[in-house]
């Protein structure tokens, strides 16, 4: 069994995937071409907002929105502590200090509380100022942006909404990638929109912010190319990367999102009583990157792997180590107590979860982790 199984994902999808392959081949246009433009379009479209920006991965993509907001050293960046490492990274990278931020172990996402106690320490400590929150989609999940935006309203602080994982997530009638001042998204193979190599891309429905991070991410270009007006990167999508996206994002609208959903809902029928599920708000819906349930201990976990294990069926662990504990961090001036993230570390456990696993795959998945316990 495969844990996101890409490789069935391509046979149901290789007559279309291939032509379009060889068309953006064929066309001579092999970076930022006419499917990236085409990408693009559809992209907003469907996450509801008016500009969208692809570029070279989904790391870089969250560098631009913070290169266009001019984040840098002295100020402070809030970022959940339990993420994947490069929504804290790009913090660190740009000068700034990311601030932890405890979880909620229902959601896994930000927790809006601890959000703001951490913005009142940072502005009684007063060595840094308050800039932006990092509110990350973690699994599928859309943040809890009602309260988060909120938050930012009354502190003056820009939301930037990591949505790397959360693309085709939804929260009141609304869709991922469209909640923050800026979103980005990521289209490595195993995220829920995926291509085949790199990718990423920024959402905004600010002119000025999208003009900005389009120079930002061609070396800072004014008028033209060869024309540089400030310091940018280069972060480009290939065309090809996008003749594969535009096919894919056809599948996912058409079926894809309906059957992780359903994968879900048929986990969590047999395992809810025994493990604890992921609980996902009446007003919100996941697009289910990960299916993460909680274990009692990390020992029950090891144990449940185990047992996974030797009936060759893959589980992951996302994430072992919270941001405050890792090593680049070290000694930095963001760290705070994060209990909840620090005990979903020791015991959170990912199933196999993509739109074509079967219904046997997930009678064997979940008999033999409740034969474990
Ligand atoms: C994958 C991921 C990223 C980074 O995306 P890349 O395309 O790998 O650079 C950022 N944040 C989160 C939460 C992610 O899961």
């Amino acid at each position: 069994m495969e844990f996101r199984d890409l490789r069935k994902q391509h046979e149901v999808l290789s007559e279309s995937i291939d032509a379009a392959i060889l068309k953006a081949v064929a066309g001579g246009h092999y970076i930022m071409g006419p499917e990236v433009k085409q990408l693009e379009a559809e992209l907003a479209e469907y996450v509801g907002v008016r500009h969208c920006l692809t570029c070279a991965n989904g790391t870089d993509a969250l560098t631009l929105a913070l290169k266009a907001w001019g984040v840098g050293p002295g100020d402070a960046v809030f970022v959940p502590d339990f993420t994947f490492f490069a929504s804290a990274e790009v913090v660190a990278a740009e000068g700034a200090t990311p601030v932890f931020v405890d979880v909620s172990e229902d959601t896994f996402n930000i927790d809006p509380s601890d959000l703001e106690r951490a913005i009142a320490e940072v502005k009684a400590a007063g060595k840094l100022k308050p800039r932006a929150i990092v509110a990350v989609d973690l699994f599928g999940l859309p943040a809890d942006f009602r309260r988060i935006c909120a938050i930012a309203d009354a502190e003056g602080l820009l939301v930037l909404e990591d949505g790397a994982q959360g693309f085709g997530g939804t929260l009141d009638g609304r869709r991922a990638c469209s909640f923050g001042d800026i979103a980005t998204t990521s289209f490595f193979p195993a995220k829920p929109l995926g291509c085949y190599g790199d990718g990423g891309a920024v959402f905004t429905d600010n002119d000025e912010w999208a003009a900005l991070m389009d120079s930002y991410r061609v070396h800072g270009k004014g008028s033209c190319k060869y024309e540089n007006v400030r310091i940018g990167i280069n972060s480009r999508l290939d065309t090809i990367q996008a003749a594969v996206l535009l096919e894919k994002l056809k599948a996912f609208k058409e079926y894809e999102l309906d059957a992780v959903n359903a994968a879900a809902k048929a986990y969590s029928k047999r395992l809810s009583g025994a493990v604890k599920v992921p609980a996902i708000p009446t007003s919100a819906g996941s697009g289910w990157a990960q299916y993460s349930v909680l274990l009692e201990s990390s020992e029950q976990r090891a144990k449940v792997q185990e047992s996974l294990k030797a009936e060759d069926i893959p589980s992951m662990v996302y994430y072992p180590l919270p941001m405050h504990l890792q090593k680049a961090f070290e000694g930095s001036a963001g760290l705070r107590e994060c209990p909840v993230a620090g005990s979903l570390c020791e015991r959170v456990l990912a199933l196999p979860m993509h739109p074509y696993l079967t219904e046997e795959q997930i009678d064997k998945v979940t008999s033999t982790l409740l034969a474990a316990l």
